[in-house]
């Protein structure tokens, strides 16, 4: 199979590269022609994967495509911006038939769940990695930045945190659970959802956003550093599901949450008369502390005291 083919039959004959709203032109030109309606912007994030860096060498080719697509979509989410279409640079070390069959089966899953069209892309020989670039579209000056966290806005976080964390010692093989559990946390980590329709409520509303992808604290970091605020996180409310309580101590389940950068869950700061509203339609959105003057992030305990962050992040139990 020569590398034409590949591209036409793993890719271009996909479902999710049949064009799509806002796609003039897709894969087969030099360039891939997209459409901005007036009035808006365009919002474009990339990112790498490597094999053996970002996912274990032997990891099953469907869920890599669906995890790489799921990790870019979020950057779109985290700006409140519409997903218009992605392009997808491949680097393989051979050519094999199952394997991208299943990576395209993957990722084809991830794009119709994401409304995101395949326009383009590239494909070399070499060690396996993974290059994704997402496209979205936002109102010119809405998109949710990192840099307008208010002192007095809550800190709020679109569900719970840290199980794609947990899950990595099973993801690893280095431990075990129920069916259940494992199910409950593999699923996070393998197919994490990211919060576009989240995203986009939050326009107009959160002062500033941002995707958890290097844990809680290193992201709140972001924030409190691009708003120069301080963000106060209370550890009480970090929200955590069952699996994770099961398969964790109290206190390892929230290093997951505020060491582990896997889930993908959107958090933001809101001015605290947008709460009601927000919550109505999105119960999963949880405050977790709030903004103050000063810089830097600080924990506090159930009793209101004031704790040093564990550092080093979390470690795998
Ligand atoms: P060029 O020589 O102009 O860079 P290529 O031969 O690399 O073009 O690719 C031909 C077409 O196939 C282009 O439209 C390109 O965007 C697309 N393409 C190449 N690899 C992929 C891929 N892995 N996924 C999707 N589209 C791809
Ligand atoms: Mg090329």
């Amino acid at each position: 199979m020569g590398e034409f083919e590949l591209i036409r039959r793993y890719f271009a004959a996909a479902p999710c590269a049949q064009g799509g709203d806002g796609v003039v032109r897709g894969i087969g030109d030099d360039c891939a022609l997209l459409a901005v309606p007036a009035g808006e912007q365009l919002a474009v994030s990339t990112d790498t994967l490597v094999s053996g860096v970002h996912f274990p060498e032997s990891c099953d080719a469907f869920l890599l495509g669906q995890r790489a697509l799921a990790v870019s979509a979020s950057d779109l989410a985290a700006m409140g911006a519409t997903p218009l279409a992605f392009t997808l640079a491949l680097t393989l070390p051979s050519a094999s038939e199952t394997w991208l069959s299943e990576f395209a089966q993957g990722l084809q899953l991830m794009a119709q769940n994401c409304s995101l069209a395949l326009v383009g892309g590239d494909t070399t020989r070499g060690s396996l990695s993974l290059t994704l670039t997402v496209f979205g579209r936002v109102p010119a000056g809405q998109a949710l930045l990192r840099s307008g966290a208010r002192v007095g806005d809550l800190l709020c976080v679109g569900g719970e945190l840290g199980d794609a964390a947990g899950a990595l010692p099973l993801v690893l093989g280095q431990r075990e659970a129920t069916a259940d559990i494992s199910e409950a946390l593999l699923a996070r980590y393998w197919s994490p959802q990211p919060q576009l329709a989240l995203g986009q409520a939050l326009r107009g509303r959160a002062t500033a956003a941002l995707d958890i992808s290097d844990g809680l604290l290193a992201d709140c970091g972001h924030i409190a550093h691009c708003s120069q605020v301080a963000l106060q996180i209370e550890l009480e409310r970090i929200p955590l599901s069952a699996a994770l309580r099961a398969f964790a101590s109290e206190d390892q389940a929230r290093l997951c949450a505020l060491g582990g950068g896997d889930d993908y869950r959107l958090a933001f700061t809101l001015p605290p008369a947008l709460l009601p509203e927000l919550q109505g339609d999105w119960p999963e959105v949880r405050v977790i502390g709030r903004v103050l003057a000063g810089s830097g992030v600080q924990l506090l305990d159930a009793s209101g005291q004031l704790i040093d962050p564990p550092r080093g992040g979390y470690q795998h139990f």
